[in-house]
């Protein structure tokens, strides 16, 4: 972690922006809660337990700050609230999210399986693609195994009955 905060550090640098006290605290909450999906607020709170002077308005200006150069990425689910996603390092394109209907479960997949759409969406639209978002939005296999195990209860049931 502390080689990536580092290296966030110097993409900072190489944009003439410090990383103050405040942006690390920012920075670090993030790291630590990499696959949390935080919103503003909810980075806002773990901030505050580390630098506990720090304002929501400058973890605000920081998030965007982060974002305009490309450390994290804002996406939303679609309930009104954006979500910060630290950027995985040496990818072109953002990952792709499955959410889970039942549960609310965010779980992401690293690999880019756009490659043949976007040669598609290139060729035929004369389209210089940059960066993309997929959501799906499904079951997940925890909850699909719920669904089984209550299956296979009311099974057993009715074998009792006989
Ligand atoms: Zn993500
Ligand atoms: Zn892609
Ligand atoms: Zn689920």
């Amino acid at each position: 972690m502390e080689n990536r905060l580092e290296r966030i550090k110097k993409q900072l640098h190489a944009q003439s922006y410090k990383l103050t006290p405040q942006r690390e605290a920012t920075v670090l909450v993030l790291l630590e809660h990499e696959e949390d999906h935080l919103s503003a607020e909810d980075v806002y709170l773990l901030v505050k337990e580390k630098a506990p002077e720090i304002g929501l308005a400058t973890v605000y200006r920081t998030l965007e700050l982060l974002t305009e150069l490309k450390v994290v990425d804002k996406i939303n689910f679609g309930d009104g609230v954006s979500r910060f996603d630290l950027r995985q390092e040496g990818a072109n394109h953002f990952h792709h999210h499955l959410v889970c209907i039942e549960c609310g479960a965010v779980d992401e997949i690293q690999e880019d399986l756009l490659g043949d759409v976007e040669a598609i969406v290139e060729r035929d639209f004369t389209f210089k693609i940059k960066d993309h978002r997929l959501t799906f939005h499904g079951v997940c296999y925890r909850c699909q195994d719920h669904s089984v195990t209550s299956e296979s209860n009311s099974d057993e049931r009715l074998t009792e009955k006989v």
